[in-house]
């Protein structure tokens, strides 16, 4: 039996298990994944190995320390220096990232997309705003503190705080920010959101599993919106192709995982 885990803090409410097990199950494949609090991302590598993982999936706040943990990253993650998967190759941990194709999965019907903003400047800000911009997207990036917004700019990207934000028509708000995930709040002031929404085209959140109060304004200014269950979905897909050494087709692995959504 190969055991797999999510590391997170907090982790509680991570649909995760429930979507790998029941992948793993259905296919026949001989695997476990729990999921495991971690208050100190310094301690991913030690735990990780101490529990004998195989593989795992990484979520708020440790995907950087994730990428500092691992001993060779491949692809994509190369890019972002953010890791959400980590498979055990005879005790190397190799790091990927299957967030920005998974959120690209997600945002295909609402067509084409050439203006976004991204609200929030964590770690899967970081990898959906260097996917958007391969893509040819124009991107900027809203953060409430400057802090994190020092590495956009050196990335050539625009950047912008809630004070200096250019309010035009945007074709898709993306909320990033980990606001209204445990809690009720919005991810910027209410005027400038509604400022913004009213403007634009498209709305989405990261987050999944609930309504968000982003998701609850985006629907009062009549916004086609989505939440994170399809990304959820997408790199969930990813991330147990990997997990299960690519052996079974990726449309089987993702029929299975969405049957778990309506557990
Ligand atoms: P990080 O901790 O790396 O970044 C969090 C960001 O949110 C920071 O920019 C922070 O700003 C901002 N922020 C936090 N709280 C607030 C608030 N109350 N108001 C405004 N801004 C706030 O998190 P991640 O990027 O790893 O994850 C972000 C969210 O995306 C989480 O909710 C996570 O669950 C979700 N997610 C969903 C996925 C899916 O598959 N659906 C996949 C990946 C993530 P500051 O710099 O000022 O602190």
């Amino acid at each position: 039996m190969t055991l797999f885990a999510i590391f997170g803090d907090p982790v509680a409410h991570s649909r995760s298990p429930l979507m790998h097990n029941h992948v793993f199950k259905s296919l026949g494949f001989n695997g476990c994944y729990t999921r495991i609090q971690l208050h100190d991302g310094t301690k991913l590598k030690q735990t990780f190995l101490d529990l004998k993982l195989s593989g795992a999936n990484i979520t708020v706040p440790h995907k950087e320390a994730a990428f500092e943990a691992c001993d060779e990253i491949r692809g994509f993650a190369n890019k972002v220096g953010v890791v959400n998967t980590i498979i055990n190759d005879n005790g190397r941990l190799i790091g990927y990232n299957t967030d920005a194709d998974g959120f690209m999965y997600a945002i295909k019907p609402f067509g084409e997309i050439k203006t976004v903003l991204v609200l929030g400047a964590g770690g899967t800000a970081k990898a959906l705003s260097m996917r958007f911009q391969d893509e040819g997207m124009d991107v900027t990036i809203m953060n409430r503190s400057e802090g994190r917004l020092q590495t956009y700019k050196k990335d050539g990207f625009k950047t912008a705080t809630w004070e200096s934000v250019e309010v035009k028509p945007y074709d898709l708000i993306v909320n990033t920010t980990s606001a209204g995930l445990e809690d009720e709040s919005l991810p910027a002031p209410k005027e400038l959101l509604d400022a913004l929404l009213q403007k634009a085209s498209f709305g989405a959140d990261a987050i999944y599993g609930k309504v968000t109060p982003f998701l609850k304004l985006c629907s009062t200014h009549k916004l086609t919106a989505k939440d994170g269950a399809d990304m959820l979905l997408g790199q969930g897909v990813l991330a147990n192709d990997l997990f299960t050494n690519q052996q079974y087709d990726l449309s089987k692995i993702e029929t299975r995982m969405k049957e778990s959504f309506s557990f």
